[in-house]
């Protein structure tokens, strides 16, 4: 599971949840609540001994082996591998992206299903519902659409609109004749060899022959229209990229055997993003995307050892399950089609027996009992280095066994104050306004003119796989201090201690942490003047940050509260909980998520606060 020793894996990643495509139409069906789709994948990696990046990559370079995002700095890589999966056709047709629900992305999807029926039932009237697209998914979600809407009371007007000639048109004969059949008994309307042209708020629009029609069209009013119509390239890569990688005509990546791309060794691809050159047939299908994984998994080991790849063989055959509500399924394999209750039931065991390996929390986000051995991170430290490099890893657990990286890395207050009383007291220095004696977050001087100025230094240890948010916590962190005290920070400098690793690896994260330290100093207007790296066990970020601050009258001190006074909080309390608890792999990632922006906030309040 985890990676080569020397090799930092990375996954980018947009959505930290990801949904298992096979589930949804028994959840459109009402068959599962949303949490049973769901795989939270920032703990499984953290199990696989993968960082996480959250972030939405817009473009690879492979000639510059860069990775190039919306809003944070490219990355650099030795070895990509690309799994971005596929879109839905078609999105681009006039009125289909503002009037019909696109089967992706699929979380999308399933957040605004449900809002839909419910709207049906809210209404009390019948509920006319298209879908497009007469393939797996489009006669699944028909299918399931039609049985949660008889199910929770409402009369359902469904129809199945397709440019093929018949429904389930890759499919042999017998499969074919059974989703007709299906189709035909449960009243749902099938439209084939129609091409949507147009969709609005009152159906859609569609080519036609019919004898008669003036301008070649038809319209087909609904009043949910399901956007189902096959995979389509994802937007991920740009492709504009210098040397940029070998599409098929439709734009779907090309690659080998191997699950190369053609034209580079070092990048892979796979799933349904990927058109394997040799065998152009292979539909984009889950089960495919799945047993690519372990080729995959191999030749990336392989390649990065020198030792020969594995060819990927597909299968020709694979057994379909399709969802038709109502407690029944079809299935198909060889050619034989059988619709039934006991189908269900086998597609309900397979699909849950699936998830049972990925699913590491449970609904409430507890960590589940029979995966709580899985992977490196569970449980205590036993790695020195994060796979990324940054050092974050639960390997300083502190005594009560709370591991901890961010800001809560320090010494205890009573061992400074102790240490610090042994020292022989500083000469006296009439411009030192809040210097070791003061024991405050902030050392404040003044000059002839009377002017103060406030200086503060803090050190944060890698709490996260990501260099650039590191960078940007630190920044946000060391000048907090000085807008609590009223000042308004103006300087800064950096000291970085950054793990011993290749000169190559030092050099992309340093340039990682200090984008992020100088995107949020920028925006302040604070300048960084300069600063020193050290070489040590992981990722440190130390600011030393000086500023401007209040008159000696208006400083406010870190000591003083009394008993009634108002305590106002300007950020949350317990980023340092959900931290912990992600590095253990335990945290969900709307969690950490939102512990990160919190994280990012400056305490500027503060400052206007103090005014
Ligand atoms: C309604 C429906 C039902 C289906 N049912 C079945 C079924 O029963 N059986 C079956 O075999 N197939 C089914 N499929 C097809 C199946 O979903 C896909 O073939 C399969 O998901 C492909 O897997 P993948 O890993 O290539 O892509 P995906 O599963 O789509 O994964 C791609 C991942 O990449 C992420 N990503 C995308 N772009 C970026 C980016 N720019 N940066 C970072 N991350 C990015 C996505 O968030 C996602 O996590 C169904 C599809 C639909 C729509």
């Amino acid at each position: 599971m985890e990676p080569p020793p020397d090799v930092r894996l990375l996954v980018v990643l947009d959505r930290p949840v990801a949904v298992y495509s096979g589930m949804v139409p028994g959840f459109v069906a009402g068959d599962y609540p949303m949490h049973a789709l769901e795989i939270e994948v920032l703990p499984l990696a953290r199990r696989a001994g993968a960082g996480v990046i959250l972030a939405a990559a817009r473009d690879i370079d492979p000639v510059r082996h860069e990775i190039s995002f919306e809003g944070r700095p490219r990355l650099r890589y030795d070895l990509a591998s690309i799994n971005v999966g596929s879109t839905v056709r078609g999105l681009d047709l006039p009125g289909v992206s503002k009037h019909a629900l696109a089967t992706r992305p699929i979380g999308h999807f399933i957040d605004q299903i449900d809002a839909q029926v419910e709207s049906f039932v809210t209404r009390n009237r019948p509920a006319r519902v298209l879908v497009v697209g007469g393939g797996a998914a489009g006669m699944e979600l028909a299918c399931t659409l039609d049985a949660r809407l008889r199910a929770a009371g409402v009369t359902p007007a469904l129809g199945v609109v397709s440019g093929d000639r018949q429904l389930l048109g890759g499919t042999r004969a017998l499969t074919r004749r059974a989703a007709a059949a299906e189709a035909e008994a449960r009243g749902i309307g099938v439209t084939l060899e129609r091409r949507v042209v147009h969709v609005d708020d009152a159906g859609v629009i569609v080519e036609t022959t019919r004898p008669g029609s003036t301008d070649g069209q038809d319209r087909l009013p609904a009043d949910l229209v399901v956007w189902a119509t096959g995979a389509a390239p994802s937007a991920f890569p740009e492709g504009r990229g210098v040397g940029r990688l070998a599409t098929d005509e439709q734009g779907f990546l090309e690659v080998r055997d191997t699950l190369q791309t053609t034209g580079f060794d070092d990048v892979f691809a796979a799933g349904d993003c990927a058109r394997l050159v040799d065998h152009r047939w292979v539909p984009r299908a889950g089960v495919y995307a799945v047993r690519q994984g372990p080729i995959l998994d191999h030749n990336l080991r392989a390649h990065l050892r020198g030792q020969a790849l594995k060819p990927y063989r597909p299968q020709r055959d694979f057994l379909s399950l399709l969802h038709l509500g109502e407690g029944r399924a079809l299935g198909s394999k060889w050619g034989f089609a059988v619709r039934g209750a006991g189908v269900l039931r086998l597609k309900d065991w397979i699909d849950r027996r699936f998830m049972s390996r990925f699913q590491i929390l449970d609904e409430s986000g507890r960590p589940r009992p029979d995966l709580a051995g899985l992977g490196a991170m569970a449980g205590s430290a036993s790695r020195s280095r994060s796979p990324d490099g940054t050092g974050a890893d639960p390997g300083g657990a502190h005594e009560d066994g709370m591991p901890c990286g961010g800001c809560a890395a320090k010494l205890g207050a009573q061992p400074l104050t102790q240490a610090l009383a042994e020292l022989p007291a500083a000469a006296h220095d009439a411009s030192v306004l809040l210097g070791l004696d003061a024991r405050d977050d902030v050392a404040a001087t003044r000059n002839a003119a009377g002017d103060t100025t406030l200086h503060n230094v803090d050190v944060i240890r890698a709490f996260c796989d990501d260099p650039w948010l590191v960078g940007r916590v630190a920044a946000s962190n060391a000048v907090s201090d000085l807008y609590a005290k009223g000042g308004r920070p103006r300087y800064a400098q950096a000291v970085i201690g950054l793990p011993d690793i290749d000169p190559a690896g030092s050099q992309e994260l340093l340039f990682q942490t200090l984008s992020g330290v100088r995107e949020i100093l920028d925006t302040l207007g604070v300048t960084l003047l300069g600063g020193h790296t050290t070489i040590g066990d992981g990722l440190t970020v130390g600011l030393s940050v000086t500023g401007e601050g209040p008159d000696e009258q208006a400083l406010m001190r870190q000591a003083g509260a009394r008993p009634g006074d108002a305590l106002l909080l300007s950020q949350p309390l317990g980023t340092g909980v959900v931290l912990a608890a992600d590095m253990r792999g335990l945290a969900r990632a709307d969690w950490v998520e939102a512990a990160h922006t919190v994280m990012q906030h400056t305490n500027e309040i503060g400052s206007r606060l103090a005014d």
